[in-house]
């Protein structure tokens, strides 16, 4: 199929890069003059495990090119998908600026039937406007050119980006009519090919899917981080209990993990929106609203025991700092733990010498030249001159070090582990205090 992408972020681009190495024949359309250059000579703006190659190779066989040229983009797809950002507006509820331009767009140079896919995540009743402005456009040209208007929201996680969307765990598709369900289901025909993974619905009901599903994972996580500061002060080991309440099938094992609070360019924003969409409509999101409550405060907790353990005289002391990102195997910031945590050690007039294997850059971009922050090219380089460690990010490579090592660099012989990737006993019998989330036993 001849398929146009709009917006080549995380979604975008991997979605069409996967798409072209199924077959399909994709044109991906960006604003970013600078990142469509990059990407036609082969260089992939962001972090995505296996997706350089995959760019490239389709790149190189033509079915997968780049462009700026919006109107060139949409008459090659017969169907064209919305990929673009939906970052949060000042109140909290998704800003559709982005997908509504697009929408204009396409309404403005689209000449034959075609099927519109929102891709990005959006609230409930986007589609309805995404029609809207899209029939607006043809109604002033004179045109009537008939289109669906679909919802398909992503459910990739970024760093496992390309084996998420090569192996989905299903294929939501919410449309109006069968035809549109049928055109999708043979887009996606390679990727169902094994056992049923399209769950065909409404519009509505697939746009609210996406949104229930980010709101269900942050609550997983909050109740975690509930749970870990509860233990912390009763005395309990949160890793204890984690252990024991995974085994229970109804409960699980996944995203039972507590942490320094979720961010990335995804949960924060959609629990935020969910709760406002949810408020426009007469109904208050109290479980929602605590979620977010208690990922804001966890965000704050790594600082929290860094001050308790100096009694509050943080002043001048450096700080190792292993993990930027939101989270491993991402170059990606977006509203990450280490972002506060940064900000708070600043304030409180200390120095931080920070390694992460991808995000160098992203932080330096964010951060900018400042006296108080070394970016530095290895784990061990981080910790030379530092009077602590702070795990922010469980990156592989961080899981298991030397403590004996540590013993002898850090001065004040002390890690604090915003992930609990240490066990508190085996850092305590090196001689270095153990700080975790939730680890009751150690305080
Ligand atoms: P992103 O910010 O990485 O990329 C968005 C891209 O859209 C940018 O390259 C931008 O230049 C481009 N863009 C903006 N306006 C445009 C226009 N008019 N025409 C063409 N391109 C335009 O965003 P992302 O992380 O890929 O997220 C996109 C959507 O997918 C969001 O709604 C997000 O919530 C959702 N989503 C993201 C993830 C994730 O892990 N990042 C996962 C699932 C869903």
């Amino acid at each position: 199929m001849r398929l146009a992408i709009f917006g080549t972020g995380y979604v975008g681009l991997v979605t069409g890069t996967c798409l072209a190495e199924v077959g399909h024949d994709v044109v991906c359309v960006d604003i970013d003059a600078a990142k469509v250059e990059g990407l036609k000579r082969g260089v992939i703006p962001i972090y995505e495990p296996g997706l350089e190659p995959m760019v490239k190779a389709n790149h190189a066989a033509g079915r997968l090119d780049f462009t700026t040229d919006a109107a060139a983009a949409i008459a090659h797809g017969e169907v064209v998908f919305i990929a673009v950002g939906t970052p949060p507006d000042e109140d909290g509820s998704a800003d559709l600026k982005y997908v509504l331009a697009v929408a204009k767009t396409i309404g403005q140079h689209l000449a034959r039937p075609a099927v519109i896919v929102d891709k990005s995540t959006v609230p409930v009743g986007t589609a309805d406007k995404v029609r809207a402005a899209i029939a607006q456009e043809l109604q002033a040209r004179g045109e009537d050119i008939p289109f669906e208007v679909v919802s398909n929201p992503e459910f990739l996680k970024e760093g496992d980006a390309v084996k998420d969307c090569m192996r989905p765990d299903r294929i939501v598709i919410g449309a109006s009519s069968k035809a549109a369900i049928e055109k999708m289901k043979r887009l996606y025909a390679p990727f169902n090919r094994n056992h049923e993974r399209i769950v065909a619905m409404d519009v509505r009901s697939a746009e609210l899917t996406k949104y229930a599903a980010n709101a269900m994972l942050a609550t997983k996580i909050s109740f975690m981080n509930e749970i870990a500061n509860i233990a912390e002060k009763v005395g309990a080991d949160i890793e204890h209990v984690r252990q024991g309440i995974g085994s229970d099938p109804r409960i699980g094992w996944h995203f039972i993990y507590p942490g320094a609070g979720y961010g990335g360019s995804c949960f924060p924003k959609d629990v935020q929106a969910l709760a406002r969409t949810s408020r426009q409509v007469g109904h208050e999101a109290v479980l929602l609203q605590a979620v977010e409550t208690v990922n804001d405060r966890q965000k704050g907790h790594l600082f929290e025991l860094i001050a308790r353990h100096y009694d509050g005289e943080v002043r001048g002391r450096t700080f190792a700092v292993w993990g930027l990102a939101f989270k491993p195997n991402t170059d990606d910031m977006r509203e990450a733990s280490s972002r506060r945590l940064l900000e708070q050690l600043w304030d409180a007039g200390a120095k931080v010498r920070a390694y992460d294997p991808e995000a160098a850059e992203e932080a330096r971009r964010i951060f900018g030249e400042r006296p108080d922050l070394a970016l530095c090219d290895s784990a061990s380089a981080a910790l030379q001159g530092a009077d602590a460690l702070v795990v922010v990010t469980e990156w592989k490579q961080f899981r298991s070090p030397d403590f004996a090592k540590l013993h002898g660099i850090l001065r004040d012989r002390a890690i604090f582990d915003g992930r609990n990737l240490y066990e508190p006993a085996e850092v305590e019998a090196a001689g270095i205090a153990y700080w975790g989330i939730g680890r009751g036993r150690s305080i």
